[in-house]
């Protein structure tokens, strides 16, 4: 079963959509299986990181912006090589196991569309797969 969202995103950031997948796999049923979560843009990526401290995902952003600065040797003529960089380096899907009917996610675990290029209206769609 294929869900599908839009999101208005931030300048640059990490959205939490834990809570559009975590429905997604209760509307379609499936009790054991896997969820791909999506996303089909190249400069965004979805990612699983830590939920309890706010700040994690500031410095997310801070260190990956030292890990991939806008450098002047680029060519891109859209000016947004940096972004396509960490698009690709964080990557455009996550997978996550199924049981019980929920999603097996660690206790400080959530879901994140990260925007590096922003603001923009996005989507992400959310694949459900029964066993
Ligand atoms: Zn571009």
């Amino acid at each position: 079963m294929l869900f599908n969202f839009k999101l208005s995103t931030p300048a640059e950031g990490l959205v939490d959509i834990t809570r559009e997948v975590t429905e997604s796999v209760k509307e379609s049923g499936v009790l054991e299986g896997i969820c791909i979560v999506y996303c089909p843009h190249t400069t965004a990526a979805i990612t699983i990181n830590e939920n309890a401290d706010p700040d994690v995902q500031t410095d997310f952003i801070h260190g990956i912006d030292k890990v991939f600065p806008d450098l002047s040797i680029f060519k891109h003529a859209e000016g947004n090589s940096d972004a396509h960089l960490k698009s690709s380096a964080v990557g455009a899907s996550e997978t996550i196991i199924i049981s019980g009917g929920k999603l097996l996610l660690g206790t400080w675990q959530d879901i994140y569309f990260c925007e590096f290029d922003g603001p923009r209206t996005r989507k992400f769609f959310v694949k459900v797969i029964g066993d």
